[in-house]
């Protein structure tokens, strides 16, 4: 199978762990759920130690797209919705259990971001924002053609910026987050506690009677759109760039999710001359564009520095 990586995705509700190889080949993909009583990390380390003995070439090292914030200058993550991890230095627990050097850390939707700059809807496009609308929102840059992490790895994060300051509570601390809006459980919440009813009060169930014309899923769906139509216009102005791709759970909703958010946009950028003719795409890769994006970071590594790294483990 060649020379590979392990890639980790960290989202809000689940792990997934899978090989990627140099040619971008998924395999021995697993999902470890995210709940309060699994000790999270010697799940992952289990699940990794028995991945990587799989590897028959080199093993290139471990790439990490995790949900932020993350802490670059200490390797530490702090993801808003996995409580149990506060300044958790997932780099150098990797390190330790499968000892490599060659761990990289990113943001999840920087992983996103990178994996459809890369492979999907964002090829050549110089400035490039995706964004991750799921059970969290969050945004990744491509500036100038190359990943910008920022100063602490943060950058563009764009769900927990506020459109409201007297708004919803967020996890996160603040209030009137973009997250608290338009994310697809919190879209629900809004829904439910305005009489909506469904026997799985979900962002899909929502979706679902939206298209068979419930006027408050339809009404809490266009509020939805509109604050994440905000918060794409503001960081699109604040950084002058005008192309987005758009991927996660939220947005396989199709056309009652996508038709009310290319309205907001185009309503919120019509004062900004030089906002006209925004280019919102849908991402173009499949579930597995979270563990590509984190192997990316490594494999672009590799690349850059134009050498074979340290082989950690040769095989066959
Ligand atoms: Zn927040």
């Amino acid at each position: 199978m060649g020379n590979q990586v392990l890639a980790v995705d960290i989202g809000a509700t689940k792990v997934a762990l899978a090989l990627v190889d140099e040619a971008m080949g998924v395999s021995e993909k697993r999902e470890i759920r995210v709940d309060n009583e699994t000790d999270l990390w010697s799940e992952i380390a289990r699940h990794s130690l028995e991945i990587v003995n799989k590897i028959s070439g080199n093993f290139l090292g471990v790439g990490i797209g995790s949900a932020g914030p993350l802490h670059l200058s200490t390797g530490s993550i702090s993801p808003v919705n996995i409580p149990q991890w506060r300044k958790f230095g997932i780099v150098d627990s990797f390190r330790k259990v499968l000892q490599t050097e060659y761990v990289v850390l990113h943001g999840d939707a920087l992983a996103f971001t990178h994996a459809e700059h890369r492979l999907g809807a964002g090829q050549g496009v110089e400035n490039l924002l995706g964004m991750v609308v799921s059970t969290g929102i969050g945004g990744g840059l491509i500036l100038n053609n190359t990943v910008f992490n920022g100063d602490s790895g943060n950058a563009s994060f764009i769900g927990h910026h506020t459109i409201n300051f007297d708004g919803i509570a967020c996890a996160c601390g603040r209030y009137g987050c973009v997250e608290t809006y338009a994310s697809g459980p919190r879209m629900a919440e809004i829904a439910r506690t305005r009489g909506w009813k469904s026997d799985s009060p979900s962002f899909i169930a929502l979706a679902e009677d939206a298209r068979s014309g419930n006027s408050t899923a339809l009404e809490v769906i266009d509020e939805g759109t509109r604050a994440l139509a905000v918060g794409i216009v503001n960081t699109l102005a604040t950084l002058d760039i005008r192309t987005v791709v758009l991927g996660g759970g939220v947005t396989q909703a199709g056309d009652i999710f996508w038709n009310p958010l290319r309205e907001h946009v185009k309503n919120e950028a019509r004062f900004t001359s030089f906002l006209e003719n925004l280019d919102l795409r849908s991402a173009q890769l499949d579930r597995d564009a979270g563990v590509i994006g984190a192997a990316l970071g490594v494999i672009s590594e590799i690349e850059s520095l134009d050498r074979v790294p340290n082989l950690n483990k040769q095989r066959g």
